[in-house]
C-alpha cells in the first residue's frame, strides 16, 4: 500500500479555506505550491571508517509574511513529501499564530538512534554546511524539531559562524548559555496546556476531573504532561516509543521522569500498568494529545476514540479520513496549527532578542507566550462559530491563508 500524501493532506486543507474565502486562480496557484525545495547528500564517515550517505532536505514554502521558519528533523520517514507537508503547515501556523515568518521545514532522512553522539554531531555540521546557501538570520531560520535539540542548534549555529561570523538569530531553540531564550525548551508543551486551560473552561471541565492521555513523551509531551498535571489536570496516560503506562487515578509524574532516567523508557514505571501505543490512543479520557508523529488516528481508529477533545500536538497526527469520522462523531479536534504554535512563537521571541541582544526574563516570555496562544485560540473559535458548521481546523486555516493571501498581494506578488 503507498502511503498517503501528507502535503496532499495540507494542500486540501488549503484549497477548503480557498473555496470558502473564494480566492482567485492566481493566489491559489502561488500559495499551493512551495517556493524552494533543495535535497542535499549528506555523506557520513561512521566510527567504523565506512561512509554512509543519507539524504537532507530544506523546503520553503511561503515567505510573504517574513523570513522563512521552521525546525528540522532528523527520521527515517522524513522525505521530501512529509518535509514538505511540514513546511506547509510553518507557513499556516506562524500566520494563525501571528508572527512575522513564513514557512520552512528541514529534515535529514535518518534514524538517529543507529548513530553515535559524534556521527550525529558529524552529520548536523555536514547537512548545515550544505543548505547553508539558502537560509540566513533574515532568509530562513531553523529550529529544533523530531529528534533534533537544544544542542543540534549549538552545532549548527557553530558550523554557520564558521564561515559568516557568529550569527546566533541563524537558529532558534539554542542552549540558553548560547543565546537560547529562557522558556523555549517548554514552550510548545507551555502553549499546549494553554490551549487545554481555554477549551477546558469553555467546555465547563473542571481540572481535576479532566483525564489526560499523551501519546509520546518527548519534549512536547513531557513538558505537556508535567504543566497539565501543575494546572490540576489528571494525566492518566503517557507513552514513548516502547509502550504506554497507563494509572486511572494520575502518574506520578516525578516516578515517571525518574524511571526514564533510569531505564531510557516510561514504560515500567512502578504503579502503573503497561498498555500499548494503540491502546492508549482509545482510552477512556477527556482529552487525548498525540505528540509524537504523524497519521496515528486515521481511519483504522477514529471510530474507537473515546475522548471529548483532541489537542493535536504533533504535526498532522490526525489523518484527513480519521478528521470527517471524528467531526460527525462529535469529538472536536484542535489543530496542529494552533496547539503546537507555542514553539515557534518562542522561538520568535528569541530571534528578536538575539537581534537585539537583549534578553527577557521567563515571566516576560510565559506572559507575551499567553497572550499570543489565548489571542489565536479565541479567533479560531469565533471563526468556527461565526460560520456554523465549520471545524476549528478549518476555521484556523481560512484564518491563516486569509492573512498570507493578504502579505502576498501587498508586497505586489499578485
Ligand atoms: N519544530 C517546531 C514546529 O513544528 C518549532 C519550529 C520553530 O520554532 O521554528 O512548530
Amino acid at each position: 500500500m503507498s502511503k498517503a500524501s501528507a502535503f496532499q493532506a495540507v494542500t486540501d486543507c488549503f484549497q477548503h479555506a480557498a473555496d470558502q474565502l473564494g480566492l482567485g486562480d492566481a493566489t491559489r496557484e502561488l500559495l499551493a505550491g512551495t517556493y524552494r525545495e533543495i535535497r542535499v547528500q549528506v555523506p557520513l564517515r561512521l566510527a567504523n571508517g565506512t561512509v554512509r550517505t543519507v539524504y537532507g532536505y530544506r523546503v520553503q514554502h511561503n515567505g510573504a509574511r517574513g523570513p522563512y521558519k521552521g525546525g528540522v528533523r532528523f527520521h527515517q520517514d522524513a522525505d521530501l513529501d512529509e518535509v514538505r507537508a511540514l513546511a506547509a503547515l510553518m507557513t499556516w501556523k506562524t500566520a494563525l499564530i501571528d508572527v512575522p515568518f513564513g514557512g520552512a521545514k528541514g529534515g535529514v532522512q535518518v534514524d538517529p538512534s543507529e548513530l553515535s553522539e559524534t556521527e550525529v554531531e558529524r552529520m548536523t555540521r555536514r547537512y548545515l554546511s550544505q543548505v547553508s546557501y539558502v537560509i540566513g538570520e533574515r532568509r530562513d531560520i531553523m529550529a529544533p524539531d523530531m529528534n533534533t535539540s537544544a544542542q543540534t542548534m549549538a552545532w549548527m549555529m557553530d558550523e554557520y559562524g564558521r564561515k559568516s561570523g557568529h550569527t546566533p538569530a541563524i537558529v532558534t531553540g539554542k542552549p540558553v548559555e548560547l543565546g537560547g531564550s529562557y522558556g523555549r525548551e517548554a514552550a510548545t508543551g507551555r502553549g499546549t496546556v494553554i490551549v487545554l486551560g481555554k477549551a477546558a473552561a469553555d467546555h465547563g471541565w473542571d481540572a481535576a476531573d479532566t483525564t489526560i492521555a499523551i501519546q509520546g513523551y518527548g519534549n512536547v509531551g513531557s513538558w505537556a504532561a508535567r504543566l497539565a498535571a501543575a494546572e490540576g489536570f489528571r494525566v492518566v496516560a503517557v507513552s514513548d516509543v516502547r509502550g504506554g503506562i497507563y494509572a486511572p487515578d494520575g502518574l506520578d509524574l516525578d516516578a515517571v521522569d525518574q524511571h526514564l532516567r533510569q531505564s531510557g523508557s516510561v514504560v515500567g514505571t512502578p504503579g502503573t500498568d503497561t498498555i500499548g501505543n494503540d491502546e492508549l490512543l482509545t482510552l477512556d479520557v477527556t482529552v487525548l494529545v498525540p505528540a509524537a508523529l504523524g497519521g496515528v488516528i486515521n481511519s483504522d481508529n477514529a471510530d474507537q476514540i473515546r475522548a471529548s477533545l483532541i489537542l493535536e500536538a504533533a504535526n498532522h497526527p490526525v489523518t484527513p479520513e480519521a478528521d470527517s469520522i471524528l467531526a460527525d462523531r462529535g469529538v472536536e479536534v484542535l489543530p496542529d496549527i494552533l496547539v503546537n504554535a507555542g514553539g515557534v512563537t518562542v522561538s520568535y521571541f528569541e530571534w528578536t532578542q538575539n537581534l537585539q541582544e537583549f534578553k527577557w526574563t521567563e515571566d516576560q516570555v510565559n506572559e507575551q507566550l499567553r497572550r499570543q496562544m489565548v489571542a489565536a485560540y479565541r479567533s479560531v473559535k469565533d471563526r468556527a462559530e461565526q460560520n456554523g458548521k465549520i471545524t476549528p481546523r478549518q476555521a484556523a486555516f481560512q484564518i491563516s491563508v486569509e492573512r498570507v493571501a493578504s502579505a502576498a498581494k501587498l508586497r505586489g506578488y499578485l
